[in-house]
Formats: structure tokens, sequence, C-alpha cells
């Protein structure tokens, strides 16, 4: 673990704007029976006065947090299978169209993007560093290889396999705290008019719905148009497209390509206006979220402590890495939250990290329902309150925190 008092990108000097204190590893889930020490690290957010990036102020060694038993499965729901497969035709159709064009996807998990681009028989390759989610993939005979995407493992793909019409990443970009070796490899791997596609969490929306659980250990940078604008910028690239996709809480697929290669697109200016216009990396706004977080959790926990008053059973609806966050942060414990359900085998019978709220099946949750169920994965919201329809029909009520504390 090291501080970085500067910007990791362009060295500009960091503005700490909200400090979550002591956090565990957000997908480190706990086995009861014990044995390993939990590891916390300080989680705090800042803004770098030059370039505007927002980042954590500490990295976790990434050894840590994508482990081979990292439990988190990108094709568990199946909004999210048809974001990928929609994003795969889409590639399909534009980017890889010669005969021998090539993608490469760095975090490609399951392979929940790839299966789509292998099954059109074109040529592909996942960079997955989690031994796990990586053979998962190579079992569906999508090509993988079982490493961490950087400088030398692009050179390496680029010298065996020839350049990529794109490179891909979703959700696994922002979680890279050394960009540099990044853009280095994306340098050596993209042919001349290729594009690096990338798509993350959007800090607008971020604090647009208060949804400050997004931040964990694995989410280092937190991007808008502008910092990704600068970003790309600093190493050499220009961000040519950009475009909002309300998945996992809002986030923007950013198109990067080769300086003066392509034109950029009106909607890149169109995105770096309304940043503008919210303000969203004036002191004020920062201040205004900090605030906002607080009353978040003031506001949820006096729902909870509530419920405990009144002798109403409460649970919790996916083991999210995102809970990590907010339970710790709020001091949300199984006193408060009797477990949680998630439909994730390698995260049931475990505890939640730091807060050790257990793990349960859907199946446990659906043979005797709580009163309230807390909706950590409140980014799958529609998909799990018609899947638990019976909840409701039972006289269950939702709990919601974001953008605001609700009973629906
Ligand atoms: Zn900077």
């Amino acid at each position: 673990m090291s501080a970085t008092p500067e910007c990791r990108i362009c060295g500009g000097a960091l503005h700490e704007f909200f400090d979550f204190g002591r956090q565990p590893l957000a997908d480190a889930f706990v086995d009861p029976e014990g044995g390993t020490e939990e590891f916390f690290h300080r989680l705090a957010v800042a803004m770098c006065d030059a370039c505007t990036m927002v980042q954590l102020l500490e990295d976790v060694p990434r050894e840590r947090m994508f482990r081979t038993d990292y439990p988190y499965l990108s094709s568990g729901s199946t909004v999210m299978q048809e974001h990928f497969r929609a994003t795969a035709r889409h590639f399909l159709d534009t980017e890889l169209r010669g005969p021998d064009a090539f993608l490469v996807e760095f975090g490609s998990n399951d392979g929940i993007m790839l299966d789509t681009v292998h099954r059109a028989g074109r040529r592909h390759l996942g960079v997955e560093p989690c031994a796990g989610v990586a053979e998962a993939a190579a079992a569906k005979g999508i090509r993988v290889r079982n490493a961490f995407f950087e400088e030398s493992t692009a050179a390496e793909i680029a010298a065996a396999e020839g350049p990529a019409q794109v490179v891909y990443a979703a959700n696994t970009f922002s979680h890279i705290s050394y960009v540099d070796s990044v853009f280095r490899g994306v340098d050596a791997l993209l042919a001349p008019e290729g594009v690096f596609v990338f798509e993350d969490p959007y800090l607008a929306d971020i604090f647009e719905r208060t949804s400050f659980d997004q931040i964990y250990d694995e989410h280092f940078y937190f991007f808008t148009v502008r910092s990704v604008q600068a970003m790309a910028a600093h190493y050499g690239f220009e961000l040519v497209d950009v475009e909002h996709l309300d998945v996992h809480g809002g986030e923007i697929r950013y198109t990067v390509a080769r300086r003066g290669a392509r034109t950029p697109t009106p909607a890149v200016g169109l995105f770096l206006e309304r940043e503008k216009a919210a303000r969203i990396t004036e002191r004020d706004t920062l201040e205004r979220f900090g605030a906002a977080v607080d009353k978040v959790r003031d506001d949820l926990r006096a729902v909870l402590e509530r419920c405990r008053a009144e002798g109403a059973t409460v649970a919790a609806y996916g083991a999210t890495a995102k809970s990590a966050t907010l339970t710790n942060y709020c001091g949300i414990g199984p006193e408060l939250v009797a477990y949680i359900a998630d439909s994730t085998p390698a995260k049931q019978g475990r505890l939640s990290p730091g807060s050790h709220i257990p793990v349960r099946s859907p199946e446990e949750f659906a043979a005797a329902y709580p009163d309230y169920a807390v909706l950590f994965a409140w980014n799958h919201a529609e998909e799990i309150m018609a899947k638990e329809e019976g909840f409701r029909r039972a006289g269950g009520r939702w709990i919601v925190y974001v953008p605001e504390v609700r009973i629906v």
C-alpha cells in the first residue's frame, strides 16, 4: 500500500474531498470458520487540481483484489447479458468487418461479451487476471490469457497475433491505477485506425444519485468526459466519442483513438459543456456530495434502527462489492440486517467484508420472507424486483437508498 499525494496521471496536486475511513476489500468475503485476517485500507477520494481526475488516495496491491477466487460473475444478470451482446454486435457491424479483424478485451471476466464475438467466428482474445472466471470463459471455447493487461502483456499479444482493431474493457479500466502502462500497451497493440473503448461509472451520475457505494478499493478512478479527454491526450491519444449507458447506475462508454486518426463526434463537446454547466469539478459540488453521503448514512441508519425497535425482520438483497462501503461506512452489521440474499454460490455461507453479515441463497430468502429488504444491488433494481415479486405480494417492502433513503 502506498500513499499517492500526487495525481497518478499528470502529477498535479490532489485535493481530498471525502474520507470513508478504514475499509475492507469489497470482494473479500469472510470464511466464518476464520483463519485469515481481514485486510483494511484507508478509502479516501481526491480530485486532481490540474487534470480534474478523481481518484483514490491509496491503491491496494492488485493481487489482493483480483484473486483466483474473485467471486464476481458478469453473466449473473440477464440485463447485462443483453447489454454485452449488443456491444459485441456493434463491434462486429462496425470495427470488425475485415476478415482478419481482431478484438482484445481486458478484464473479460467469464466471457459475457466475447462469447458473441467467438460465436461469430471472429478473432478475439480475452485478458483476465482472475483464474476462476478466466476458466469459465475458456470452458465456452473463448480464447483467454490469464494475465493482467499491461505494457508487456500487450506487446506479447501484438507480436504473436498482430494489431487489434478494437481494445475493449468494461468496468475494468477505472480499476487500474497504473494507466500509463495500459496506454503504452494499447499503443503497442492497437491498429493505426483502431479504437480503445472502455465503459466505466460516470462521476456525474455518482454525484447526482449520491451513489457513494460505487467508491471502493476496486474503483480507483472516477471518470468524467473532461478528465478522460485530458488523460487520453496525456498519453498521445484522443477522445473521439462518448455515449451514456444506463447500466451499473450510470456509465459512459468512451472511445479513444490515436491522435488525429478520427474526427471527434459532437457528443464529446456536448458532454464537456454539460459537465461545465453542472459544475462537477468545482469545490462546492464536492462538498455537497460529502454532505449528501452523510445524510444517506443517517437516514438509512434511522430507518434500520426503527425497524429493530419495532421488532421487524430486515434482510438485504445482493452481496455486491458496493455494499461493503455502504455497510462499513454506515456501521450496519448483522444486528440491523440479519443476512444478505445473493445468488452467487461462492459468496453463500460467507460473511460480508468488514460488516460480517451472513450471505444466504435467494431460496432461503423466499422460504421465509423478512418484513423489509434493503436493496444492496440497486443497479439491478428492476430485474430483482421482478424476480422477487413474491416478496412484495407477501407484504414485504424494499428499502432503497439511491438517490435517497425510501421505503417502496
Ligand atoms: Zn492530474
